[in-house]
């Protein structure tokens, strides 16, 4: 990993500064990627756009900024993206900033104040090194300042033709992703959260493996295959939609479950009647279930302490199992009818079983 400290002036960052909204905002000749495109909005409020300005007329320090420099030429800004658009939108008359007693737009100020922030010294780290290196490096940055996601940092590192288009498809307001999978997904395109989740499906979890494998690829053609085949998957296996749809990991049960015969008729109806069931308590779990049949993904309703302390009264403390004695604390609650037979987690379907007989029962 290389590490150079330069000094930039407001007038090189600025010259050139284009914001093309959706598709990106550029500067310091059009060789600075500021912001990259389909990345999330400026986020600064106004105060905090003041402040940026006020310590660059006071000769106060901002901190250091860190771009990481691209291996096909050109930089990107890592650290500092929201510092250095409120520099470039003041330079551009795009806000009034009060400075002594009156507002002034850039422009308008007089010509040796003007002269004064254009020659304002930035302090900026330009990083060079391996991809793994750059991700490294900017994690640990990105813990103070104006934080990038997880997702934001892995597009940076493995900027190319890749990332570019898989962005078209994922990371926009309004993308495709979102208008065929939007009811499916949780977290929001321009925080790249619905790139991230369909790159961790495709990987199993590899994504930066991923990313370093296709990252000079033309296209991203075949995630958005991949993509859309889930989620017509999803709605030809269960076509009736429920808001606990919205953020299961779709992708995992597709990878699974893809080449499976499955009858959306009758896991319908068994997911009406487990919607119902008061005693599951993750309704969210009943798809996984009703295609893993684990129970764990339902949250079976435990006993209630009172339900415990009332069958081991009833039982005077006796396990019926070994028929030993236990302290209260030395027992587990057990369904007499266990719940996929049909028992309920009622007082009546309840008795004290000590640990050793419950786990026997229950082969744990
Ligand atoms: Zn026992």
């Amino acid at each position: 990993m290389k590490i150079d400290l330069k000094e930039i002036t407001v007038r090189e960052l600025t010259n050139g500064y284009k914001d093309n909204a959706e598709n990106g905002v550029v500067g310091y000749e059009g060789k600075l990627d500021i912001r990259p495109p389909y990345q999330r909005e400026f986020i600064y409020n106004d105060k905090q756009r003041d402040a940026v300005i006020h310590t660059i007329t006071k000769e106060f320090p901002l901190n250091v900024m860190y771009w990481a420099v691209r291996d096909g030429g050109g930089y990107e800004v890592i650290d500092g993206q929201q510092r250095t658009i409120s520099v470039c939108q003041y330079i551009n008359d795009s806000f009034i900033v009060k400075i002594g007693d009156n507002f002034f737009k850039f422009s308008n100020l007089p010509k040796d104040k003007q002269e004064q922030i254009l020659n304002y010294k930035l302090m900026i780290y330009f990083c060079e090194g391996t991809d793994s290196e750059k991700l490294e490096w900017f994690r640990t940055i990105n813990i103070a300042g104006e934080k990038l996601t997880d997702q934001e940092l892995r597009n940076a590192v493995y900027s190319g033709s890749w990332v570019t288009d898989a962005k078209r498809y994922f990371s926009r307001r309004n993308c495709v992703a979102y208008q065929s999978g939007g009811n499916y997904l949780n977290g929001s395109a321009i925080r790249q959260e619905y790139l991230e989740t369909a790159i961790d499906w495709i990987s199993e979890g590899h994504i930066e493996k991923y990313m370093s494998e296709h990252q000079h690829d033309p296209n991203a053609t075949a995630l958005w295959i991949y993509f859309q085949s889930i989620i017509s998957w999803v709605t030809a296996t269960f076509p009736t939609y429920r808001r606990e749809m919205k953020g299961i990991e779709w992708g995992v049960l597709y990878n699974q479950f893809k080449d499976t015969l499955l009858d959306a008729i009758k896991l319908e109806k068994k997911i009406a009647k487990l919607m119902e069931d008061e005693d599951v308590t993750k309704k969210s779990g009943i798809y996984r279930y009703v295609l893993t049949r684990e129970e764990k993904y339902l949250s079976i309703r435990a006993f209630s302490d009172n339900q415990k302390r009332e069958s081991y009264e009833k039982q005077k403390g006796i396990c019926p199992v070994c028929k030993n004695h236990f302290e209260l604390g030395g027992m587990e609650a057990d369904h007499i009818t266990p719940w996929h037979s049909g028992g309920k987690t009622t007082a009546e379907n309840c008795r004290m079983l000590c640990r050793d007989c419950n786990r026997r029962k229950s082969g744990k």
